[in-house]
């Protein structure tokens, strides 16, 4: 059976590729009848931050991604924060030390600077901790046995690292990558336990990943060229029977395309890119402030989710809206795209207009009156409901309701002067004049007597309604288009329409 888990690390909000990333865990579990486990990656104390769990943990429920295992639900491989398995990793470090695949290392900070520095000035490009290099630092292949038994029993700080093979081309079969192929030359030998009794994120990772039972390893692209040091950590402990599955996602891209999306791109360019609001603080002036996220920009989760979906795979057909069902039985992870994608936000808010329309008009007429109450003006749920019918086709969010349906609640204080311009003639001004009056003196408006009376005066004069369209709804509304206007007229109601028209004709 699938297993699949999402692993984020509290160090900060979470991205919105990282959502996409935890999101395509999901559909595959749920597609193949799989489990989809959240585990905390939290050994990097320096890194942590207050907040980011219990942040990540409410994203992926505003997203309706729910895990069956993890460090809320519980699950048979608790704990799922890797703090809390602490005390774990140690034994398997050790085992990779008593099988020759690991090694103790006493380098101090400085030790280890003065290698580098040795290295850089003989041009060597990337400076290692190798299979060369490591025969000059002082750790445990280095020094006679005695003395690192000495050491460590002293309580002198150690790391402990992996021995990486001088020779070998480590492979893997990216499943969406196809072969990787790295010459071990090339890799450094990782720290795996740090002198805190910490494992790095390596070790951790591929432990957790073995007990845990992973079957398929979905994460970004940016975890790559760890993946090596992974297949060579699954080998040295003998698993390689069972090593997961690597699938690495193909980077979002800034939206001209032009490298990475970062969190800065967001700002610059006034889009969310984290899921939900989040504090951030000023790198320059150390000030805090909040960053509003898909949800606070009004962003509907579907549509995110939908949105998420198709920004890196594809169905292999046209079809674009997908509920989230449709979405686990169309997925697989062969359909997920190579090359980076382009975030584009205008499909976001394309997405999310085709969900807001989907909206029982009764739920969009609640949003409608919250902000007409925001504004200090009322109105029957009824005619918020006849309202939302007319505008909803115009909204992207909820807020755009407000926007759309303003005029309807304020009378137009200016008249869209370009359209007065052209359609604002003396035909106009005697149709109107007699609408007006017609309006006034005629029974409640309704959709159809509204239109009839237009007629009948347009018939006296001998006019066609194209000619004074625009002008009867400048008139009304101020604004030279919207929604039909004869629906307009009903909500107004005679004494509104009239009163409007009048003013107009001024
Ligand atoms: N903790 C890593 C992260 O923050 C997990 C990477 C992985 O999935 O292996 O993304």
């Amino acid at each position: 059976p699938v297993r699949v888990r999402f692993a984020p690390s509290p160090t900060g909000s979470l991205h919105i590729g990282g959502v996409r990333t935890a999101l395509y865990n999901y559909l595959l579990a749920r597609k193949t009848g799989g489990k989809f486990i959240i585990r905390i990656e939290d050994t990097d104390q320096t890194r942590f931050v207050e907040g980011a769990e219990d942040y990540i943990m409410e994203a992926l429920r505003w997203c309706g991604i729910t895990a069956d295992e993890g460090v809320v639900e519980g699950g048979p491989h608790a704990p799922y924060r890797q703090s809390e398995r602490k005390a774990m990793y140690m034994q398997y470090a050790m085992q990779l030390i008593e099988s020759g695949n690991a090694y103790y290392a006493f380098d101090t900070p400085d030790e280890l600077e003065a290698m580098r520095e040795r290295l850089k000035a003989a041009q060597v490009p990337d400076p290692k901790y190798n299979a060369i290099t490591r025969l000059s630092m002082k750790n445990s292949l280095t020094l006679p046995e005695d003395e690192v038994k000495a050491r460590i029993a002293a309580g002198e700080p150690y790391v402990i690292r992996l021995k990486v093979p001088r020779k070998e081309e480590v492979r893997l079969n990216d499943m969406i990558r196809g072969w990787v192929m790295v010459h071990s030359a090339t890799l450094d030998d990782k720290v795996l336990m740090k002198s805190d009794g910490m494992p790095t994120y390596h070790l951790a990772n591929v432990v957790d990943d073995h007990l845990m039972e992973i079957t398929h390893v979905i994460r970004g692209e940016e975890w790559l060229p760890s993946a090596p040091t992974h297949v060579l950590l699954y080998k040295a402990f003998g698993w390689e029977e069972t090593m997961p599955r690597f699938a690495h996602l193909p980077l979002l891209l800034k939206p001209d395309g032009n490298g990475k999306l970062s969190k800065r791109d967001g700002e610059a360019h006034g889009f969310p890119v984290f899921p939900l609001a989040w504090k951030q603080t000023d790198e320059a002036t150390g000030e805090i402030k909040t960053v509003a996220g898909f949800r606070e920009e009004g962003y509907l989760p579907e549509a995110v989710v939908n949105f998420l979906a198709l920004l890196g795979w594809n169905p292999g057909t046209q079809q674009e809206l997908f509920t989230f069902d449709e979405l686990v039985e169309a997925f697989t992870v062969e359909r997920i795209g190579k090359s980076g994608t382009k975030f584009d936000i205008n499909k976001a808010k394309w997405f999310n207009q085709q969900y807001l329309r989907q909206k029982p008009d009764a739920e969009l007429a609640k949003h409608l009156l919250e902000d007409v109450q925001k504004n200090g003006l009322s109105c029957s749920a009824e005619t918020a409901e006849k309202i939302v019918g007319l505008v909803k086709e115009r909204a992207v969010f909820y807020k755009d309701l407000w926007t759309e349906a303003e005029f309807i609640f304020v009378r137009p204080t200016a008249y869209d002067e370009s359209v007065a311009a052209s359609k604002w003639n003396t035909d106009a001004v005697k149709v109107l004049t007699d609408y007006q009056a017609a309006v006034a003196a005629a029974a409640p408006l309704t959709h159809d007597s509204a239109k009839a009376l237009l007629n009948e005066i347009l018939e006296k004069h001998g006019l066609k309604i194209g000619k004074v369209m625009q002008a009867v709804r400048l008139a009304v509304t101020g604004r030279g288009a919207g929604p039909d206007l004869m629906h307009i007229m009903e909500i107004l109601g005679n004494q509104e329409t009239a009163e409007r028209i009048g003013h107009a004709l001024q």
